[in-house]
Formats: C-alpha cells, sequence, structure tokens
C-alpha cells in the first residue's frame, strides 16, 4: 500500500485566533504505518490552542510503527492536556477534540476519536462517515428525545459531550480494510457546519489530486462564511 496525503488549516474569516492542530503539517508519502490526526481546542484565551497542540504533540510522539495503540495515543494524549491544567490552573476548562488514524503496511486503518471532528471514507465515489460525533444532539437521537431531521435546527447542536480535558475518558476505536482508490479526510467541524456531506463528497470526488483537493475544501468553507477554524487531512490511498 502506498499513502499520499495533504493537510491545510486556516483561520476562516471571523476569528482572531487558529485553535486547531493537526499532525503532519505537511504533504508527505509513505507505505505505513504512519499516523495522522486533527484536534480542535476550546477554552478562553489561547487554551484551545494549547490543548490541541498539546494533544497533537503528545499522540504523535512516538514513531508510528511503535505498538502503541491509537485508542492508547489518544488516552496519552488526554493525560497530558489535564497534567497541563493541573501545572497552569488559567488553563482550567480548555479541552479538545482529537481524530486520529493510523495507516498500516497491511492496508488496514486503526481509527481512534473524540468530540466532534471526524473522519470520512470515500470509496467508489460515495462518502461514509467513519466517526460518531460525540455532541449533545447525537446523544438525544440515540435516545430518542429527538428526531434527526431536529438535530439541525437544535439550540445546542454544537454541544460537545465528550473532548479531551475530561477525567473519564471514553474514546472510540475502529478498524477498516483499505482498497486501491479509497481516499480519506479528516476534518474539524469548522468544514463540516459550513459544506455538506454532499458538498464534500463532490470535491472529495472531483479527482484532483491531494493538496489542491485540501485547499478547495478549505476554500468552500471559507466561502461559506468561514465562521470557525478549518483544518483538513486529505489521504490517497494505492496498491
Ligand atoms: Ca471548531
Amino acid at each position: 500500500m502506498k499513502y499520499v496525503w495533504s493537510a491545510g488549516t486556516h483561520v476562516g474569516r471571523i476569528r482572531e485566533d487558529n485553535e486547531d492542530s493537526v499532525f503532519p503539517q505537511s504533504s508527505g508519502v509513505s507505505t505505513g504505518p504512519v499516523v495522522l490526526m486533527v484536534a480542535d481546542g476550546m477554552g478562553g484565551a489561547v487554551a484551545g490552542e494549547v490543548a490541541s497542540g498539546i494533544a497533537v504533540e503528545t499522540a504523535s510522539s512516538q514513531d508510528a510503527s511503535d505498538p502503541t495503540t491509537p485508542e492508547a495515543r489518544v488516552l496519552a494524549a488526554n493525560t497530558a492536556v489535564l497534567e497541563a491544567i493541573e501545572n497552569d490552573p488559567s488553563l482550567a476548562g480548555m479541552g479538545t477534540t482529537l481524530t486520529l488514524v493510523r495507516l498500516n503496511e497491511d492496508s488496514s486503518a486503526d481509527l481512534a476519536h473524540v468530540g466532534d471532528s471526524r473522519a470520512y471514507l470515500l470509496r467508489d465515489d460515495e462518502l461514509r462517515q467513519l466517526t460518531i460525533d460525540h455532541t449533545l444532539v447525537n446523544e438525544l437521537i440515540e435516545l430518542g428525545r429527538i428526531q434527526p431531521e431536529e438535530a439541525e435546527r437544535h439550540p445546542h447542536k454544537h454541544l460537545i459531550t465528550r473532548v479531551l480535558g475530561l477525567k473519564s475518558l471514553i474514546v472510540d476505536s475502529a478498524s477498516i480494510r483499505l482498497q486501491d482508490g479509497d481516499r480519506l479526510l479528516l476534518c474539524t467541524d469548522g468544514l463540516t457546519t459550513m459544506v455538506s456531506d454532499f458538498g464534500i463528497q463532490q470535491i472529495l470526488a472531483a479527482g484532483e489530486g491531494v493538496e489542491p483537493t485540501v485547499w478547495a475544501l478549505i476554500e468552500h468553507a471559507n466561502t461559506a462564511g468561514g465562521v470557525d477554524n478549518t483544518t483538513v487531512v486529505v489521504i490517497d490511498v494505492a496498491v
């Protein structure tokens, strides 16, 4: 397997700071194993940037071939965020999402995920979301308290229920088998609140290389309003 990726992040058109973090920050090629991730920080002053930065730094600190599971990487990142808060009380309340994928030599991919950033798979031009948003509206849907169509208008639709920075953290993990021609996307909600799944599918399926696709996604988020920071990683899978 050969993995070809590109990554990009943009502050957007409204905010002054970019609280997202991404790893790796540049384009690259690997036969695996390789670890890639996005994180979306939150908290007062600079705390959001600090949280996502610590998470990405910690989760990417070991070599990708280290047997540490993606889930363990996320848990280690959570410990690091909690330690930072303990050492500096002005950071109290900071948190971050973390969506991480490890692409292996045997064409399997292992995912670990917390929060409302997302991983998608484009296969045969069909887009599938690989992660579940840890949001209040999703939990209400699961409990049958609201219908999926009500989620869009829900006043608290952006409320996140699971982030790094919480003492007891449950990490979602999954493994998938990749195929030649698959395209993976990791992104923060700055993309998905501005661009519909249909719009994302159209851009991913347009047949451009990974780098122009990254910037087409970011440009669409900004053209649609750019109300949040947008971070994306696009990965092509080839035999
Ligand atoms: Ca965000």
